[in-house]
């Protein structure tokens, strides 16, 4: 058995399959594991999260895995008053509430309704009655959490999507200390040395009964099943021989990698408590920013997220324009204080090699309402996996620990029914 890529779908696959008796190989092309997971270290040694970090009580597989391998969480200060910026539009309280009715309004379409096929979400909004500000508060969030612009995500997709993720208590409630990457790697300890790191897998033949991996090397390995667990938009430069059927080139076509840049700001002391703020910030007039307090024990933070058309913009200007923004945009909010930064990481995830540009890919294509289960079926003996097709909190680690053990699942049934059906034969 070959699982392609080790983030935490990969991880939990592969976990699963070892569980089940059957033995696996992990390949992994990056020289970590964890893939839009991960950690970086500040100069002085502190690791925080540059990648995926918060989780909740209600995310029940990522929550038992932290208890798995005894790790601490941190609940996140949220305490204190959100602030919209500029002040000038924050009318607000009211708006950030009206955008979360356009939502709820929304998500009670069927994806299905023949009246919304064929509507982006940028048409819909464009449709609907309400004030200028709940629509901006509204856009601001679609783009900052799918990364994408309104007008190319699909209306059916997002209600789909938000459906299986939307959580009624607060996707910011914890964080890991020592960060969550550290998640992945004890995940990735348990496998020991069927795990290979540096290991693009470039090129996949399916013969009859087997497939053949060909690594970067050039090296040729053999299985009877493999996953590929990588996002979709990676999975599909992948070449394969024979091509693959049609339909699941076309599913792979579908989709679009999300844009964002994440980067952690760190001070002193919490100063923006003293004022009676929360540290979270959402900005109205730069749709796709925002930024959360992730301060702990450790150390005093700020995360700051660019999302989505603001992500590819600012990402074209490079990292001193980057830098300067963020470092403006909070004196702009929070005082001459925030301006004593202690430490800053910029992490452009942005036209990742391995994993596209987070914390999604999205499907972008009106007509591609098949894609998600095209791919869930697969080319058996070669299975598709990611966050992104999990049947709950898609685009997220508990998304991808589900979408993980459910490849898990579909592979050791084929097993069983290839054991099955041999044993009826002889
Ligand atoms: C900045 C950022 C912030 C986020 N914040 C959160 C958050 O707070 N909470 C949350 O729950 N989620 C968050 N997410 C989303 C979450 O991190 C992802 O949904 C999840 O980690 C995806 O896991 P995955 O295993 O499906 O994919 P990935 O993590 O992308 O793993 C795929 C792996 O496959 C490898 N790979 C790709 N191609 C190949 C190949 N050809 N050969 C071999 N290996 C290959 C990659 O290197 C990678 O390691 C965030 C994501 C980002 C980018």
């Amino acid at each position: 058995m070959i699982v392609v890529g080790a983030g935490f779908t990969g991880l939990s696959a592969a976990d699963a399959l070892v569980a089940a008796g059957l033995d696996v190989i992990v390949l992994e092309a990056r020289d970590r594991v964890g893939g839009r997971v991960e950690r970086t270290a500040f100069a002085d040694g502190v690791a925080m999260d540059t990648g995926g970090q918060f989780i909740c009580d209600e995310m029940p597989n990522v929550i038992a895995l932290t208890r798995r391998f005894g790790m601490s969480l941190v609940e996140t200060p949220l305490q204190g008053a959100f602030l919209v910026q500029p002040q000038a539009l924050a009318d607000t309280g009211s708006s950030f509430a009206e955008s979360g009715r356009i939502r709820a309004r929304g998500n009670r379409i069927d994806p299905r309704d023949p009246a919304i096929a064929g509507l982006t979400v940028g048409e819909w909004l464009a449709r609907q009655s309400d004030p200028p500000g709940a629509k901006a508060s509204y856009q601001a969030m679609v783009e900052g959490l799918w990364c994408r612009p309104i007008e190319e995500i699909p209306l059916w997709y997002l209600i789909d999507n938000d459906r299986r993720t939307i959580s009624n208590g607060n996707e910011l409630q914890y964080f890991a200390e020592g960060t969550i990457h550290v998640l992945a790697e004890a995940l990735a300890a348990t496998l020991g040395p069927r795990l290979r790191l540096g290991t693009p897998v470039l090129h996949i033949t399916r013969t009859d009964g087997s497939v053949l991996v060909t690594r970067g090397n050039g090296d040729v390995l053999t299985a009877r099943q493999m996953i590929i667990a990588v996002p979709p938009v990676m999975a599909s430069r992948i070449v394969h021989v024979p091509e693959l059927p049609k339909p699941l080139d076309g599913a792979l076509a579908a989709w679009k990698s999300g844009t964002v840049i994440k980067a952690l700001v760190r001070y002193e002391r919490p100063f923006w408590r003293d004022r009676g703020l929360s540290g979270m910030i959402m900005w109205r007039d730069t749709l796709g920013l925002f930024a959360c307090d992730v301060s702990s024990a450790q150390t005093t933070a700020l995360v700051v997220f660019a999302g989505g058309p603001l992500a590819v913009e600012w990402s074209g200007r490079g990292r001193v324009f980057i830098e300067v923004e963020i470092r403006r945009r909070l004196v702009d909010a929070l005082g001459e204080a925030a301006a004593d930064v202690t430490g800053l990481l910029i992490r452009n995830w942005v036209s990742d090699p391995w994993s596209g540009g987070g914390y999604s890919d999205v499907i972008a294509d009106l007509q591609a309402y098949d894609t998600e289960d095209i791919l869930r079926a697969g080319a058996p003996p070669v299975h598709f996996a990611s966050s992104e097709l999990a049947s709950s909190f898609p685009a997220y680690i508990e998304g991808a620990i589900v979408a993980g053990r459910e490849a898990a699942v579909r592979v050791i049934a084929t097993v069983q029914s290839a054991i099955a059906t041999s044993a009826s034969g002889s």
